[in-house]
């Protein structure tokens, strides 16, 4: 069921159609979404409903069937991972995929070199440690030696050295303690507030909705429900499901 159409001013990711199969397994089955400029937009769900497949096979990265993707105007469905970071839509992955044994400053150097092409990789350094003193602080420690708060920082800080328009979050509270995903909301919120635009994949219902948006909501590889952040909130299916009304 639909709720409404969600308003999109101007739409900076639009995607229809989007199927994604894993071999026997659809992944995807024709996802439909549009992300507006300047929003944080959240992508709820079951485990297994498809929320990484999606985030997943907009960067390049899935088993991409069919569909397209229009961001900042243009058609990338065809593109490679790295095109499509440098044209500004970049993805800090489910699980944050820190190198242990390479210090945080590497870790944003490698983000730099990985994207460059979209500004002065020092400058967007110094932004970046400005942003996380806490990054500053442990610069040339191995990021190993970080706990799950500040390597989820450092997954985000890598994405950001790219610089882009568009971050895809993928599950940035998982695992860390309740204060620390505070923490960690507060700096997307940040992020929204300086511009970036934003979708969000979360297990936390309740902290998703409370800074998105607007969301979806997916089963089973489709979207089954959208609206603004605050119909979703009221709404009886993820009362029922998800905020334990
Ligand atoms: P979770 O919150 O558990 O990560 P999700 O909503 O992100 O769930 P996906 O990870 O996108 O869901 O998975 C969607 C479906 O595709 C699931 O049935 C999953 O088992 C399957 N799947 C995901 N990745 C692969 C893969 N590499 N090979 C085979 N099947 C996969």
């Amino acid at each position: 069921m639909m709720m409404s159409t969600i308003p999109t001013p101007e739409p900076l990711l639009e995607v229809n159609g989007l199927k994604v199969a894993y071999g026997a397994v659809e992944a995807l089955k024709g996802v439909d979404l549009s992300v507006a400029r300047g929003q944080i937009v959240t992508l709820l769900g079951a485990n297994g409903a498809g929320k990484s497949s999606t985030l997943n096979a907009l960067v390049g990265l899935a088993g991409k069937k069919a569909g397209r993707v229009v961001f900042d105007g243009q058609d990338i469905s065809a593109m490679a991972p790295e095109q499509i970071v440098r044209r500004g839509m970049t993805l800090t992955p489910e699980g944050r995929r820190i190198f242990p044994s390479l210090t945080v400053d590497e870790h944003l150097l490698l983000g730099g070199a990985m994207h460059k092409g979209r500004g002065n990789i020092a400058e967007v350094r110094e932004d970046m440690l400005t942003r996380f003193p806490i990054l500053k602080e442990r610069l040339n420690q191995k990021a190993g030696s970080l706990s799950g708060g500040e390597q989820q920082m450092l997954a985000i800080a890598r994405s950001l050295m790219s610089s882009p328009d568009l971050l895809l979050l993928d599950e940035p509270s998982l695992g860390l303690a309740p204060q620390v995903v505070d923490l960690i909301f507060d700096l997307i919120a940040g992020l929204r507030q300086r511009g970036l635009t934003i979708l969000l994949v979360e297990q936390n219902v309740q902290l998703s909705l409370e800074i998105a948006d607007s969301g979806y909501v997916m089963a089973n590889g489709r979207i089954v429900l959208s609206g603004t952040a605050a119909e979703l909130r009221n709404s009886t299916e993820i009362q029922g499901a998800y905020l334990g009304a």
